[in-house]
């Protein structure tokens, strides 16, 4: 008899963010996926789940969705892969216009690269390539924020402030300057505090200093840290006055999470760089971009190549995820999304919020179609909860105490119901079994 699906991944799969021998003994239950339909996940046996977190928060319109899936299939048959150094095609072509409209032309030129990380790698590279081109080639200095999460190869990990994805690879890594977080857990004043903070710095170190990158509205991987649009204005003035870069790293927030489609738009400003990633193509290929000024692409033009950014990376404007990303766009455009997740969002906050007032629940918050909330209990807590999801038909995953939802934006109030209830009767059970 053939071994299962898990027997074979556990024997031969080495899986992403996960402490393997959690697998190997069964603490960490491992899924075996064999179909996607919409919000649902099939398993081998028939079961099903309902991917609360959109697929790690790739997944924006279900799996398997129609309209994706045609516009891919013909792009199979027309050009599946062309190499862009020298050759350009209409799919990099019209979603590179289409990006560049949807900033409102301030950012005119899009790099491609294939995951989050080489898009955060890239706007660092060029941010520093610019002080250089331009005669500041001091300015090659980064700031972070305080949990800011940008992606985990060795030169995003120097941006990152999350310990438990840094601390074994410190000697391999040029550690950028850690700002505190405008988090509004951290008071009343949080944003005064990182302001200042920001201020200080720059006033004193502005000279050597390339880029300020941050989340835009909310540190995802932080535990849905949210801050209040004010930060990021008085920032982006901060740059503005000090001559700093301000990378605004949407590659979670992006493609309307927070409410707008931008979550940047929300504090009126524009970044000098736009990571994106993760929902660009629905959840289908892997594709990131940065997108910059033409002001910053301006000064790599010169008779010397190395003035230019000789970055690549082999599936740069790969033509089948650039077509996947047209097609998301164009449900964004044909189906009204953001006016129909403001409903969603609604309905989910009137079903979640009650749970704002259990004893043990701190700092319920949302934005958009991000809804969280902290538990106070004790380490185990956020295992055994994903667990109590998984045993009613839910796919969430807690990070450490904090309990979120990023569900894709098709949602019907029957699936809203369910995430909703679960969340709340698995909270209530992986308490109960402290
Ligand atoms: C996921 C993420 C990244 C990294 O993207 P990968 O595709 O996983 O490399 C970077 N920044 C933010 C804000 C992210 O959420």
């Amino acid at each position: 008899m053939q071994d299962s699906l898990l027997q074979r991944s556990r024997a031969a799969v080495w899986h992403p963010c996960t402490q393997m021998k959690q697998h190997e003994t069964g603490e960490l239950p491992l899924l075996p996926i064999v179909r996607g339909e919409g919000p649902w996940l099939v398993g081998e046996d028939g079961r099903r789940w309902l991917d609360g977190i959109s697929s790690w928060w790739v997944n924006l319109f279900g799996h398997c969705n129609p309209r994706i899936n045609a516009a891919l299939h013909e792009q199979l048959d027309t050009l599946e892969h062309v190499i862009l150094a020298g050759c350009t095609h209409a799919p990099v072509v019209e979603l590179s216009e289409r990006l560049s409209a949807l900033t409102g032309g301030a950012l005119g030129h899009c790099f491609y690269g294939s995951d989050g990380a080489s898009a955060t790698e890239i706007a660092l590279k060029m941010s520093a390539h610019y002080w250089r081109n331009v005669g500041r080639p001091d300015k090659n200095r980064f700031l972070c924020l305080a949990g800011g999460y940008h992606g985990e190869t060795v030169g995003a990990l120097g941006v990152t402030d999350i310990a438990l994805f840094r601390d074994a690879y410190a000697p391999l890594i040029r550690a950028a300057t850690v700002l505190p977080s405008p988090d509004a857990r951290n008071g009343a004043d949080a944003v005064d505090v990182a302001i200042d903070a920001l201020a200080a710095h720059l006033d004193a170190h502005h000279a050597q200093t390339a880029a300020l990158i941050v989340e835009p509205l909310v540190q995802c991987a932080a535990g849905m840290a949210m801050h209040d649009p004010d930060y990021l204005r008085r920032a982006r003035a901060l740059c503005e006055r000090y001559q700093v870069h301000l990378i605004c790293d949407e590659i979670a927030v992006g493609f309307g999470r927070t409410g707008s489609f931008f979550a940047h738009e929300q504090a009126g400003i524009r970044p000098d760089f736009l990571c994106l990633s993760k929902g660009i193509t629905g959840g289908y290929l892997p594709l990131s971009v940065v997108m910059t000024r033409d002001a910053i692409y301006a000064a790599f033009l010169d008779d010397a190549t190395a003035r230019g950014f000789l970055h690549s990376h082999s599936y740069t404007g790969n033509p089948l995820a650039c077509r996947a990303a047209l097609a998301t766009l164009d449900i964004f455009a044909q189906d009204h999304v953001l006016a129909a997740n403001r409903v969603r969002s609604e309905r989910i906050d009137a079903l979640l919020r009650p749970l704002a007032d259990h004893p043990r629940v701190r700092h319920y918050r949302k934005r958009g179609m991000i809804f969280a909330f902290d538990v106070d209990a004790d380490y185990g807590f956020g295992r055994r909860c994903h667990r109590e999801m998984l045993a009613r038909g839910v796919l969430l995953r807690p990070i450490g105490n904090t309990v979120y939802l990023m569900p894709p934006y098709i949602l019907d109030d029957a699936q809203i119901g369910l995430l909703c209830r679960v969340t709340a009767e698995a909270v209530e059970a992986a308490l109960d079994q402290a």
